[in-house]
């Protein structure tokens, strides 16, 4: 068949929307099938400045501005008052742990011109984008789920479900970026789910929640919170959504959500009340959204691109939330696969080959995000150490930007790795106990 227009797109959130920004805006025709209609809610509120030249590249900065997100200048970790038991499996800190913070102007990143990037409300931020795509010429279909993509002939064809009728879109290739629903990875057999994290997140909205009540510094408030409780592997979001609602999410292992056979709302309350103080600031707020459960949510690919095809987004690869870093993966990898499609498209030939930059620079980068996660909960005190550490604080900063896609390896995560190794190995040493549950490989993972 003919195709019809040069690029399928599945899905149109972030990822989706962005490479359709930036495929029309390179004068390619673009299809872009959304399953739901917007606006609708989804998880992934607080961004990293690595979204930022992405935003002003595409052209959308603007109205992400006028939109009035809270800005988020910075993170910052808490932990329980009571330094006599355990924080998320370690004990009797020496270093002031309820002070880790970071702000994002302690580092010049490239391509960022301001010393913040946003908190946002997914369902307008995703709206924003979508419809800017539209605005740059991407032809958008919304309520139109897509079921199967036929690569059988010269044009992959992408079939899709408009109302009761099957519908053909023949293309000259296709973008996925359908998010954790992963349309090509399961068509394709490409799925491969993470050895080590499996995660789950119950999380809804409070208005009125005292956002100052954790904070060591209180002019801190709207930074993003992460607050650790004294459960193994188990940590609360605090994400500004507005000047007064604010989203709370609480990581745990599956095993641990398992034990509450699916009352979110018990493993909810049960969870944040081995923390008082953080108990007592929910207690005095307003629930305003029912419980929504994330599950399942760390895999990778055995392959992101081949002849006709490349994923994007969490249909590429999803890791622990705890950096913040999904949206980002989602603009940065559209921005970089982008440019590959555009010469590929300019060249008349979408063979795998053509996508082997992509490939390399989302490996590279996905990878120092993972690894740096893994550490993160293997040894959960180096990471705030390391943060307090003059000698890598910048570099661990870099990481917390989402910088990661350019260069090599960090050099914080090289040290953090072989301090791991020396704590594995040597059951005296003075970390050894705080050893996490999580051990990922060491060796690199292969996806
Ligand atoms: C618990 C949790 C907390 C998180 N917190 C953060 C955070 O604080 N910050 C952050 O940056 N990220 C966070 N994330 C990650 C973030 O949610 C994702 O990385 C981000 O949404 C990825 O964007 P995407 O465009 O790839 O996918 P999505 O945003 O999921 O968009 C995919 C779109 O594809 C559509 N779609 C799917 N299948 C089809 C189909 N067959 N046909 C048509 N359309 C289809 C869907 O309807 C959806 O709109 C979190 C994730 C989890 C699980």
């Amino acid at each position: 068949m003919d195709a019809e227009f040069d690029i399928g797109i599945i899905g149109g959130g972030p990822a989706g929307s962005t490479a359709a920004s930036y495929l029309a805006k390179a004068g390619l025709s673009v299809v872009l099938f959304e399953g739901d209609t917007f606006p609708r809610d989804h998880v992934g509120e607080s961004l990293v400045p690595a979204t930022t030249p992405v935003l002003l590249e595409i052209g959308a900065m603007d109205k992400i501005e006028a939109a009035n997100f809270p800005k988020k200048f910075g993170a910052a970790w808490t932990s329980a008052e009571d330094r006599n038991i355990d924080h998320n499996g370690f004990r009797g800190l020496t270093h002031d742990f309820r002070a880790a913070e970071i702000l994002f102007s302690e580092r010049d990143q490239e391509g960022v011109d301001r010393d913040y990037t946003f908190h946002v409300d997914r369902s307008k931020f995703d709206a924003i984008l979508l419809k800017h795509a539209e605005e740059l010429g991407a032809k958008i279909f919304q309520g139109v789920r897509v079921s199967n993509v036929d690569f059988s002939g010269e044009n992959p064809v992408i079939q899709a479900k408009v109302g009761s009728h099957q519908v053909d879109f023949p293309v000259r290739m296709v973008v996925d970026a359908s998010g954790r629903q992963t349309k090509l990875g399961n068509q394709l057999k490409f799925k491969i789910p993470d050895p080590v994290f499996n995660q789950y997140a119950v999380h809804t909205w409070f208005d009125g929640l005292d956002r100052k009540a954790l904070a060591v510094n209180k002019d801190q408030a709207d930074y993003i919170f992460i607050h650790f409780l004294p459960v193994s592997d188990t940590w609360v979001w605090q994400i500004p959504i507005t000047e007064t609602i604010t989203s709370i999410g609480v990581v745990s292992q599956k095993s641990r959500f398992q034990q509450y056979a699916g009352d979110r709302e018990k493993y909810f309350w049960d969870t944040v009340a081995s923390r008082p103080e953080l108990m007592d600031v929910l207690k005095n707020a307003d629930q305003v959204k029912g419980f929504k459960t994330e599950g399942d949510y760390s895999y990778g690919m055995s392959q992101v691109a081949g002849d006709k095809f490349v994923l994007i987004g969490d249909a590429a690869r999803f890791v622990d939330p705890i950096f913040s870093s999904g949206v980002s993966v989602a603009l940065n990898s559209a921005r970089i696969a982008s440019a590959d499609i555009i010469a590929a498209a300019e060249a008349g030939d979408f063979k795998k080959e053509r996508f082997a930059t992509y490939e390399k620079k989302l490996r590279r980068g996905v990878s120092n995000w993972y690894e740096f996660i893994s550490i993160y909960y293997r040894l959960n005190i180096l990471f705030t150490a390391f943060v307090q550490d003059d000698r890598y604080r910048l570099d661990v900063l870099k990481m917390l930007q989402g910088d990661v896609y350019d260069d090599e390896e960090p050099k914080a995560l090289a040290a953090m790795r072989d301090i791991v190794k020396a704590v594995e190995e040597d059951p005296t040493h003075l970390w050894h106990p705080y050893l996490g549950d999580l051990k990922a490989p060491s060796a690199k993972p292969s996806f």
